[in-house]
């Protein structure tokens, strides 16, 4: 059953000579519980469609089905109750706040929920154990190297519990050893709680891990 349905997706930037045809007629449909990499040059638009899978940024034309939903890309509260409860994103430059620390940042995405503050913290806490940086806890975001900020990043996404997660180069600061350990985890993910996950990256040995993948060029797939 398709979780996720693009329609003739466009999206351009800038206006005249500046403009920039970001996606040219994207369809794209995914299945529950697939686990996919996108690949292809810089530039040539997987973060703007990932953005608008995670309804982090609006189409120009054409349609968008979540979960049997057609997005209506219009309305914002509904926008993010999407980000909320259905999609989390793993954010291509971290989007960490900086003052604040590592727990209050993987919080962050919990304080709407209407659960008990112990109950939150005791999902950070398995998510930063999870991903081997719960003794980093109290330290704060610019205390961190790179890879221990994405780590963070993805133990922010993860503790939402949501059924999809898309995330834009998740391992693009990390090592091979610590790219392994990030796919083990997503992959245990999709196999054991039957999560859809999307991934943007660079990096042939994440693509190994997925079921299928999609390659961009100039805002069009190349190939299906
Ligand atoms: P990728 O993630 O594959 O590197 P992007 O989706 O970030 O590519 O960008 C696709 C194209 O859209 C690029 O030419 C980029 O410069 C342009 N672009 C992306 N975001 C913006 C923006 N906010 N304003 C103007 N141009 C943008
Ligand atoms: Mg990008």
């Amino acid at each position: 059953m398709s979780i996720l349905t693009l329609k003739n997706i466009c999206k351009t930037y800038g206006k005249g000579n500046a403009k920039v045809n970001a996606l040219n007629n994207i369809d794209l449909d995914v299945n529950k519980g697939e686990l996919i990499a996108i690949m292809g040059p810089s530039g040539c638009g997987k973060s703007t469609l990932l953005n608008i899978l995670g309804c982090i940024d609006t189409p120009d034309s054409g349609s968008y089905f979540l979960d049997g939903q057609d997005v209506d890309f219009k309305k914002i509260n509904g926008l993010s109750d999407v980000r909320n409860h259905k999609v989390s994103f793993v954010f291509q430059n971290f989007a960490l706040i900086k003052e604040f620390t590592v727990m209050d940042n993987v919080l962050l995405p919990l304080k709407f929920r209407k659960t008990s503050k112990k109950q939150r913290t005791d999902t950070a806490s398995k998510y930063l154990k999870e991903l081997d940086i719960w003794s980093l806890r109290k330290k704060h975001i610019n205390e961190l190297s790179g890879g221990q900020q994405q780590r963070v990043a993805i133990s922010r996404a993860l503790c939402q519990e949501t059924e999809i997660i898309l995330a834009d180069e998740p391992t693009g600061a990390l090592d091979e050893e610590n790219s392994k350990k990030i796919m083990d985890i997503f992959c245990s993910l999709n196999k054991k709680l039957n999560k859809t996950i999307i991934i943007v990256t660079h990096n042939p040995i994440v693509a190994d891990y997925c079921d299928r993948t999609l390659h961009m060029k100039d805002g069009r797939w190349i190939d299906k």
